[in-house]
């Protein structure tokens, strides 16, 4: 289960995030739709703590932080942000590493574990991903919807609590969207918990247990897909999907 509750973060003088409310069950997917700049990254960013949040208390599994209480402890901060792992938009590979060392990088640094097992297991995520017979290769090799699935496993590697995903699709070709979309479709249908924000209403609302709206810093409309996308409430909702679908 992840709660997080009072949300805020300023960079400056821009109140980004509002107070944030919402909570998402273990084994369900959340996606977090809403205009450019209305905070959804910033929101993700919080949940991995790469921005670290002004108030609220965040909880992920047994382990809540609350953010109002400063400073955080580095070491509280460090336990929390292993309990999530985060897919880019793209272009976040190291690019001197091949397939299999770019999955293995996180593991083998955070985990003391032996290499020999570790590489069993990130062959088996690039089985899952569909990209087995590219375990050799250096990501400018491959195409930017396989790259983003490495992504995806190098993230599960890690076998966090939680997976976020920002905008994972949208700096990819058309054509190259569906693949990525099935991986995270086929992660859902195994129970991982994920977060996902995304322009792609469709996948929301075929994947979603739960859809939240976010806009100016708040979450103004929360529900199932069939609530928010389906039947939105507010006026702000039905313009911005007017805009999408
Ligand atoms: P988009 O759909 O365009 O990605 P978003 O909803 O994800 O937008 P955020 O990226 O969370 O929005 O940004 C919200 C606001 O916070 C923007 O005004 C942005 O300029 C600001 N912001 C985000 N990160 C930083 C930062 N590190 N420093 C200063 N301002 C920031």
């Amino acid at each position: 289960l992840v709660t997080v509750s009072g949300l805020q973060k300023s960079f400056g003088d821009n109140h980004v995030l509002r107070g944030i409310d919402f909570t998402v069950p273990s084994g369900s997917v959340t996606t977090i739709i809403g205009p450019s700049g209305s905070g959804k990254t910033t929101i993700l960013r919080c949940l991995n703590a790469l921005d670290v949040p002004d108030a609220g208390e965040i909880t992920i599994g047994d382990g809540a932080v609350d953010f109002s209480a400063r400073p955080v402890p580095r070491t509280l901060l460090k336990r929390y942000q292993a309990q999530s792992g985060m897919v880019f938009q793209g272009h976040n590979l190291f690019p001197h590493k091949t397939v299999i060392e770019n999955i293995l990088e996180g593991p083998l640094i955070v985990q003391k574990r032996g290499r020999d097992e570790l590489v069993v297991e990130a062959e088996e995520l690039l089985r899952q991903v569909g990209l087995a017979e590219k375990r050799d290769q250096y990501p400018h090799q491959l195409s930017g919807g396989q790259q983003q699935r490495v992504g995806i496993a190098r993230a599960l590697a890690l076998k966090p609590l939680l997976m976020l995903f920002d905008e994972p699709t949208s700096a990819l070709d058309p054509e190259l969207v569906g693949e990525v979309l099935e991986v995270m479709r086929d992660l859902a249908t195994q129970g991982w918990t994920m977060v996902v924000v995304t322009h792609e209403i469709r996948f929301a609302q075929k994947v979603a247990n739960q859809v939240l709206f976010a806009d100016g810093g708040t979450v103004l409309e929360k529900g199932t897909p069939a609530e928010v996308i389906g039947n939105p409430k507010h006026a702000r909702t039905k313009q911005f999907l007017r805009r999408l679908l």
